[in-house]
Formats: structure tokens, C-alpha cells, sequence
């Protein structure tokens, strides 16, 4: 099984795995998908139209969405125009599903902003075999030397020695702020939501009110940007949803 497998299944154990929104009205097709998304580990939900998808996607980020071209009421180029409109949802990956095999329709696509494309008919194993590909390009997660080793551009977090630094210089974080970094950075670049990174960072389950949560991790989050100096900037606020950490382009 190779690395990224083994870390879904022990993601999927710890009720942590990725989860997949798939956007499929051909219901067969949907339940191929989610019985072989799920096989492997992922957490699957599944919706027939565009508007189902989007209020999925407002309860619960996912962390790739799987996108049928060929909808009833909103296309699935739609639905990709709209994801990659709005700041809260543009940096979810998709990978569009499409019955035709043109060029041209690739090409219009990855213009939108799909992040990969899918022709009909596809074997199931592929598109597991997809789906990891794009998780894989867009997680920062890497492994070195035996011990996990999380970077995003200068930031540096050695998870089993509970060190950070940033270049040169090491930080001096609390158990809770090295875990709220530790989760921003292990989904950098997409936005998650306070209550998924009070899961994350705190270990805890949901049944804190709203406003505890939200005091709670926009407190924590003020320290950690106040720790980690100018970078601290990188950590963003998303209206209404929560929090990302997006390193800039060329911050290597
Ligand atoms: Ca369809």
C-alpha cells in the first residue's frame, strides 16, 4: 500500500479522512464512485444536482469535489464557475467528469479551473487513482527521515518532535497552537471551518456553542499570528466560513 493510501485508511480509522463531495444525478454512477471512494478510505457524500451541492459544501468544506459535467438545472461547468468565484470554496480541488472525449472541452475545463478531468466511461480505479494525485499535489505533507515533517514555504513542523521554525529560527509554540498550525498547514492553501480546526487543534467534538468555538479559535489564532511575526499575515481570515493559510507565491 503506498504512503498516501496508508494515511488515508489511518485517517479514515481516526475519523479524520478527507472527504469527498461527489456532484453525479446518474445515481448508479454515484454509487460506483462512493462505494470505491469510500473502500479506500475517503469520507464520500453524494448529490444529484448543483444547488444540492453547494449547500453541502456550505455545511462542511470538502476536501476535493468530484463534478459531473452533465447536470439537470445547473451545469457542472456552472457549478465549477461558481466554486472557483468565491473566495471561501476557490481553492477546493475538482475533478470534472465528462461523457465527451473533445479536446476542446478539456481545454475549456482546466480554464474554469478544474484541477483534472475525467472522460466517461472511466473505471472506478482510476478515479481513486485520480483523486489521489490531486490530493497529493495540493497537501504540503511530507515525510523525512522517519519522523513527519510538515513545510509551507519557510514554515517548518517537525509533528513527532513538536518543534517549528521558521527558516532559522525556531518557535516557541504552545501544545494547542503547534496543533491549530499543524492543522492549517496540513490542509494549506484551503479553508477550513473553526469548528474543524477546534476538532483538529482541541481534540474535541462538537456540542461547544458556536460563540465558545468561535471565541475560543479566534482567540488562539490572534497568538499563533502574533508568534509567528510578518508570516502571520499568511494565516487569512475567510468570512463566514474560518481560517487558511496561504503562503505566497514564491515564498519558498
Ligand atoms: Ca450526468
Amino acid at each position: 500500500m503506498s504512503k498516501l493510501a496508508q494515511e488515508i485508511m489511518d485517517a479514515a480509522k481516526s475519523g479524520t479522512a478527507l472527504r469527498v463531495l461527489v456532484v453525479e444525478d446518474e445515481p448508479d454512477i454515484a454509487a460506483l464512485i462512493a462505494y470505491q471512494l469510500t473502500r479506500d478510505g475517503f469520507r464520500v457524500e453524494t448529490t444529484g444536482n448543483g444547488a444540492e451541492a453547494f449547500d453541502a459544501v456550505g455545511r462542511e468544506l470538502p476536501d476535493l469535489v468530484v463534478l459531473d459535467r452533465m447536470l439537470p438545472g445547473l451545469s457542472g461547468d456552472e457549478v465549477l464557475r461558481r466554486l472557483k468565484a468565491d473566495p471561501a470554496t476557490s481553492d477546493i480541488p475538482v475533478l470534472v467528469l465528462t461523457a465527451k472525449r473533445e479536446q476542446e472541452d478539456r481545454i475549456e475545463g482546466l480554464e474554469l479551473g478544474a484541477d483534472d478531468y475525467l472522460a466517461k466511461p472511466f473505471s472506478p480505479r482510476e478515479l481513486v487513482l485520480r483523486a489521489r494525485a490531486i490530493l497529493r499535489r495540493v497537501g504540503e505533507t511530507r515525510t523525512n527521515g522517519g519522523g513527519r515533517i510538515l513545510k509551507a514555504g519557510p514554515i517548518r513542523l517537525d509533528v513527532d518532535s513538536h518543534r517549528a521554525s521558521i527558516g532559522e529560527d525556531e518557535l516557541s509554540l504552545t501544545p494547542t497552537e503547534f496543533r491549530l498550525l499543524q492543522a492549517l498547514m496540513e490542509r494549506h492553501g484551503r479553508t477550513q471551518s473553526r469548528k474543524q480546526l477546534l476538532e483538529k487543534a482541541w481534540d474535541v467534538e462538537s456540542g461547544v456553542s458556536d460563540r465558545i468555538q468561535t471565541r475560543t479559535v479566534d482567540m488562539h489564532v490572534r497568538r499563533l499570528r502574533a508568534k509567528l511575526g510578518e508570516v502571520g499575515e499568511w494565516i487569512q481570515t475567510v468570512r463566514g466560513f474560518g481560517y487558511r493559510l496561504k503562503v505566497p507565491e514564491g515564498s519558498e
